[in-house]
C-alpha cells in the first residue's frame, strides 16, 4: 500500500513529506492507522547528526522520524495474538519480547530487541518493509516512524490502551511522559520531602517535575532558560524557578540551608558533557543525578570533579523510558490521568498538520513549545 510519511534524507536538511510503500503486514506485525505523533527532540538528533549509526552500512537515512505515537489497528499479521482490528495503541520506542533476560527481570527498557532499533529493517524478519518513491528502502525511527499516515510495526512495540481515551494523550504517555515520570519516581526515586532539581522543562522535564511532586517532594526547582518553559513548570509542580544551573545554585542553598538538592535530574534536549560537573554541585552529599535527555552519541568527555564525587558519596545514573516497563508505565500513566492526577492535554502547546511537521520542529527550536504534536485526519 501507499502511504504519506515525513522523510529525512541527511544530516542538516528539513523533513520531506512523501508518499511511500508499505508492505502489508507478515507474521507478527500490525498495521497502525496513525492518529497523533509527538515532536520529540529525540528526532531532532537524527536531523543534527548527533544520532546516527555507527555502521557506515547501516546508514540511518533516508529515515521515517517519530517514535512517539497512536493510532488504531486496522490489519494484523499471522501469530498476532495481542491485538485485533479496531484496538486503540500506544507504540513504543523500547520493544518488549517478554522473554529476554532483562523483560524476564522486569527490565523491559533494556529488551535485547531495543538494542537494535537504531538499525535498518523490520524489528520481525529483518525485511526492509518501506521504500521511498525511488525504490530505496526507508529506515524507521526506533522501528516505529510515527511520522507516517500508517505505521507498520512489530507486535512488540505497541501496548493496547483504552478505545475511551483521547488518542493525543495516549501519544504522549509513549515516550515523553514515562521517560520523564519514571526519571523522578523510578530512577531518581523522589520521595516525600526531598529538594530536586529539574534541568530543562520541555516535553520530558515537565513531566519529570510532575513526578517529583506526585512522589511528594518539598522543594521542585525547575531550570529552564526559556521564560515560558519556566511560567508553564510552576503548572506542572514547580515550587521555584532559575533560568540557569548557575542560578539555581544560590536559590537551592537557600532552600536546604546549604545542604543542596536530594536529586537532580537533567532533561534538557542536548546533554552535554560539561553539564555534569554544576548538576554534581548543586546535588547534596549522598545525592543522585540523573541523566535522562539524550547527549551527541559521540560525546565522551565530562566534567566532573572526582575528588568530590567520591567523597560526597555522589551517584550519576543514566535511564531509559524512565526506567519502566513500556506495558505497565502506558496503562498505569494514562489511568492517572484519567484519575486527574496527571496532567496530559496541558503538555500540549500546538498542533501540527504531517505537512507542517519543519514548522513544528521550528518552533520546538525557538522555545515556543512543551509538545507540539502532529494529528493525523
Ligand atoms: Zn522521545
Ligand atoms: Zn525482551
Amino acid at each position: 500500500m501507499k502511504t504519506r510519511a515525513a522523510v529525512l534524507y541527511g544530516v542538516g536538511e528539513e523533513w520531506k513529506v512523501t508518499e511511500v510503500d508499505l508492505d502489508g503486514p507478515k507474521t507478527g506485525e500490525v498495521l497502525v492507522k496513525s492518529h497523533a505523533a509527538g515532536l520529540c527532540h529525540s528526532d531532532e538528533h537524527l536531523l543534527t547528526g548527533d544520532m546516527f549509526s555507527s555502521d557506515p552500512e547501516n546508514s540511518i537515512f533516508p529515515c521515517i522520524g517519530g517514535h512517539e505515537g497512536s493510532g488504531v489497528v486496522i490489519e494484523v499479521g499471522d501469530g498476532v495474538t495481542d491485538f485485533e482490528v479496531g484496538d486503540h495503541v500506544a507504540v513504543s520506542f523500547v520493544p518488549a519480547c517478554g522473554k529476554c533476560r532483562w523483560c524476564a527481570s522486569g527490565m523491559q527498557n533494556l529488551c535485547d530487541q531495543g538494542m537494535g532499533t537504531l538499525g535498518r529493517g523490520m524489528i520481525t524478519d529483518g525485511r526492509s518493509a518501506h521504500t521511498d518513491p525511488d525504490g530505496e528502502g526507508i529506515y524507521c525511527m526506533a522501528k516505529l516512524g510515527t511520522f507516517a499516515e500508517h505505521m507498520l510495526v512489530g507486535q512488540d512495540s505497541l501496548v493496547k490502551v483504552d478505545k475511551d481515551l483521547d488518542l493525543i494523550p495516549v501519544a504522549l504517555v509513549s515516550c515523553g511522559v514515562a521517560t520523564g515520570y519514571g526519571s523522578a519516581v523510578n530512577r531518581a526515586e523522589v520521595t516525600a520531602g526531598d529538594t530536586v532539581v529539574v534541568v530543562g522543562c520541555g516535553g520530558i522535564g515537565s513531566n519529570a517535575l510532575q513526578g517529583a511532586k506526585l512522589a511528594g517532594a518539598k522543594n521542585v526547582v525547575a531550570v529552564d532558560p526559556a521564560e515560558f518553559k519556566r511560567e508553564k513548570a510552576t503548572e506542572f509542580g514547580a515550587t521555584h524557578t532559575a533560568s540557569s544551573m548557575e542560578e539555581a545554585m544560590e536559590l537551592v542553598g537557600g532552600l536546604t540551608m546549604g545542604v543542596m538538592a536530594d536529586k537532580v535530574i537533567l532533561s534538557p534536549g542536548v546533554v552535554t558533557g560539561d553539564m555534569i560537573a554544576p548538576a554534581q554541585f548543586l546535588t547534596r552529599k549522598g545525592g543522585t543525578i540523573v541523566v535522562t535527555g539524550l547527549a551527541p552519541m559521540a560525546q565522551m568527555d565530562v566534567q566532573l570533579n572526582l575528588f568530590e564525587f567520591a567523597m560526597m558519596n555522589k551517584e550519576i545514573k543514566g535511564t531509559i523510558y524512565g526506567s519502566d516497563s513500556p506495558r505497565k508505565a502506558v496503562p498505569q500513566l494514562l489511568s492517572m490521568y484519567q484519575a486527574g492526577q496527571l496532567k496530559l492535554d496541558e503538555l500540549v502547546t500546538q498542533t501540527y498538520t504531517l505537512d507542517q511537521i519543519n514548522e513544528g520542529y521550528q518552533d520546538m527550536r525557538d522555545d515556543k513549545n512543551i509538545r507540539g504534536v502532529i494529528v493525523f485526519d
